[in-house]
């Protein structure tokens, strides 16, 4: 079946009890239990499971082509329960360039916890080798990653991770399932936050971890999920499979005024670089081609002047939102180094951009607007 089918039909039934075409949201803490003392209705308390969650995790397993899905309630949760499935004492490979977040939870939440963590720059496989130890057990990618924009071959790195008996996780946030397969590329698990494409609306938090197979390292993230309890209302996972439907025309819509948007940057004086891997000067260019459908959503560009050049230009945009976050129909701007803090490693003088599904040229007229003429 194409994509764009199940998008459509993944997790959504019709309600047995009324015959609506599109599913209610069951609030119910709690289902009933028989004279027998089984659960006939397949649940027995929410945060065990329940039927919106369940809907929601069929059809993610499904868009992604694995065997389970472990639904949390933000893409941060989702990442915690991979690291909290390992053991004091293992070792994580993780991206230099990656979402904040990734490695804050690394270096504050789980190094006190007593996992190891290298951190390399993962577009380099001789680096990622030299990297694994004896007791390194997951190696973390994010491509395209944040906010540089750098493309990892995820087939190289899934190698290494076999030849070391490591589980391979691979956050797919920035390009859906729609545009990138990790299982069929080797990894072993996708890490999402549904808050962003998935979800394409600004309006709901969520995440999610999906398998490849039903294994040990999965077990120990359901446990995670379950007991943990970091797990998304059903109000949510209605929202988020509400949103799924669509997914494959926004990111058609995103992918098409992106590179609208990169090309028109990449033309112009003012703008120092422009990170978009479907720009064939893109360092990653190539890797993208074999291992996307298409490049995505997601740019950043540098401009000449600095930070003070950089803030300066936001101001004069009309359309696009100084905001954080990425993935809704509306286009976002962001000066990246100043959210990240004095530790950050972002250039001053980037922004990133979360194009949105405005017409292209209204967004090229906006930037024009507010980069002068060339
Ligand atoms: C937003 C984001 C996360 C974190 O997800 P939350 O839902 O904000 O917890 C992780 N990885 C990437 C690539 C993201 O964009």
């Amino acid at each position: 079946m194409e994509f764009d089918t199940l998008a459509v039909h993944a997790g959504s039934h019709i309600d047995p009890a009324t015959r609506a075409v599109t599913s209610p949201i069951h609030l119910s803490t709690t289902f009933e239990r028989a004279a027998d003392l089984s659960f006939p209705g397949g649940h027995n308390y929410i945060r065990s499971g329940n039927p919106n969650r369940a809907a929601l995790e069929e059809c993610l397993t499904l868009l992604e082509g694995g065997a389970a899905t472990a639904a949390f309630s933000s893409g941060q949760a989702a990442t915690a329960s991979v690291f909290q499935a390992l053991r004091p004492g293992d070792h994580v490979v993780a991206p230099l360039d990656a979402y904040y977040g990734t490695p804050k939870l690394l270096r504050e939440v789980f190094s006190p916890w007593g996992l190891e963590a290298s951190f390399v720059d993962m577009t380099n496989l001789d680096e990622v080798r030299k990297a694994v130890r004896p007791n390194t057990k997951l190696i973390w990618v994010e491509t395209p990653s944040n906010p540089v924009i750098r493309v990892t071959d995820i087939a190289g790195v899934a190698e290494i991770a076999q030849r070391a008996k490591a589980h391979l996780a691979c956050d797919n946030t920035w390009a859906t399932p729609m545009l990138q397969r990790p299982f069929d590329l080797g990894a072993d698990l996708v890490m999402h936050s549904t808050t962003k494409y998935l979800g394409g609306h600004s309006d709901l938090q969520g995440g999610a971890i999906v398998t490849k197979k039903q294994d040990e390292m999965f077990k120990r993230i359901r446990l995670v999920q379950v007991e943990g309890g970091a797990v998304p209302s059903p109000f949510d996972c209605w929202l988020l499979l509400r949103g799924i439907r669509s997914l494959p025309h926004r990111m058609r819509g995103h992918c098409e005024n992106a590179r609208r948007v990169a090309e028109y940057l990449a033309s112009h004086r003012a703008v120092e670089v422009v990170h978009y891997p479907g720009l064939s000067t893109h360092v990653g260019h190539s890797i993208a081609q074999r291992q996307m459908k298409d490049f995505g959503g997601m740019l950043s560009f540098q401009v000449h002047g600095g930070r003070a050049e950089a803030v300066a230009l936001t101001e004069r945009l009309a359309l696009f939102t100084r905001a954080t976050s990425l993935g809704g129909p509306e286009s976002l701007i962001e000066h990246r180094a100043s959210v990240e803090g004095p530790t950050t490693r972002t250039p001053e003088s980037l922004l990133r951009v979360s194009v949105g599904l405005e017409h292209p040229e209204d967004l090229i007229a906006d930037l024009r607007n507010a980069l002068g003429s060339r």
